[in-house]
């Protein structure tokens, strides 16, 4: 072999050894990053004193990094959006479990699901009324029920026998959202005499009793995708009303083949345009980025409808996204790129 030859070969094999050290170094550095969100609506920017905002803000980093910490020690997606919701529904700030909004009747009514990108499975809650964490009931009806939605008491007797923490229906209550109930009431008394019809009246309702909700996505070390979300729903919903929350392909989806998406907003919308599994569908089936697809159906689709709302989301590559066509939506991510971020505005 002349010089040269062995020379390049060497280089050859120098460089082959790199690729493969980069790509295993790759391999092993796989993106981790969470967005959560603690709903989306008419957030009034005159009445967010500091202190207020302190407040959301600082609950929101709270619950962001614990999910981000269970990730960062190779912990699942799934965890990491349990722990973070939890965090969430423990706080009388968000409408999810404790400060949940009151219904027509003045009880609490709480839905909740979960699924899993990789296996696709997925669990959901909707109308409990005593387990303390909906979300981790709605884990349990993934991982120990044979079916995906159990509802009502049913499900509050599975969460027992679940051995899950179970309160009265009352822990759930705030004074802030029995006066909002109040409010509501009286608005729609008044619109009842008006259009002598409660649905009508409900309709005109603003947009400040309709919304609510926390919720988060993850992407985990291995790759797999988990999206999860909480809600008291809407302020004086009656007759049993179940929202978009836990609704799988509604208000929330995660398929490791697209993207993982929790949603706020007003809940039939989100229902009747499957927004979730829309925005994921359309990443997958028309090749276009997270940012793009998720923009199109919040700005685009939901505007058009008269759908307000917002949600966040995540792609196997850590980016995330998280547009809304309201005034605000109190959200936090966090991803081993670095970048991190809290935010309640449009130009936070
Ligand atoms: N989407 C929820 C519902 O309609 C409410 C919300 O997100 O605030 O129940």
């Amino acid at each position: 072999m002349n010089k040269k030859l062995l020379l390049s070969s060497i280089l050859t094999l120098v460089s082959a050894q790199l690729f493969l050290g980069n790509a295993a170094q790759a391999h092993q550095e796989q993106a981790f990053a969470i967005a959560i969100h603690g709903g989306a609506g008419t957030i009034n920017r005159n009445k967010m004193t500091d202190e207020k905002r302190l407040a959301y803000e600082t609950k929101l980093k709270q619950a962001r990094d614990a999910g981000y910490a269970l990730l960062a020690k190779g912990k699942s997606s799934q965890a990491a959006v349990i722990a973070a919701i939890q965090i969430l529904e423990d706080s009388p700030l968000f409408n999810a479990g404790k400060g949940a909004v009151y219904t027509f009747e003045g009880e609490h009514e709480l839905d909740a699901s979960i699924m899993n990108g990789k296996t696709l499975n997925a669990g959901a809650v909707s109308g409990v009324k005593t387990v303390k964490s909906p979300i981790a009931l709605a884990e349990k009806v993934m991982e120990k029920s044979v079916h995906v939605m159990l509802s009502g008491e049913g499900a509050d007797t599975f969460a027992k026998q679940q051995g899950l923490a179970s309160v009265e229906n009352s822990y759930f209550d705030t004074d802030a959202r029995y006066q909002s109930l109040l409010r509501a009431k009286k608005k729609l008394a008044e619109k009842e005499k008006e259009l002598k019809d409660f649905q009508a009246a409900h309709q005109t309702l603003a947009n400040e009793y309709k919304y609510g909700t926390v919720g988060a996505v993850a992407l985990d070390k291995s790759g797999t995708l988990t999206a999860g979300t909480s809600t008291g729903g809407m302020t004086a919903k009656r007759f049993g009303r179940i929202g978009d929350a836990p609704i799988i392909g509604a208000g929330t989806y995660a398929n490791n083949d697209s993207c993982a998406v929790s949603a706020t907003g007003h809940g039939e919308y989100f229902i009747r345009y499957h927004v979730a599994a829309d925005i994921c569908a359309r990443m997958q089936y028309q090749g276009i980025s997270l940012e793009k697809a998720a923009d199109v159906v919040i700005n685009d689709v939901l505007v058009e409808a008269g759908g307000s709302g917002g949600i966040i989301a995540i792609d196997p590559a850590g980016n995330i996204t998280m547009p809304f066509n309201s005034t605000g939506m109190y959200r936090a991510s966090k991803s081993s790129t670095g970048e991190e971020f809290v935010g309640i505005f449009k130009d936070d």
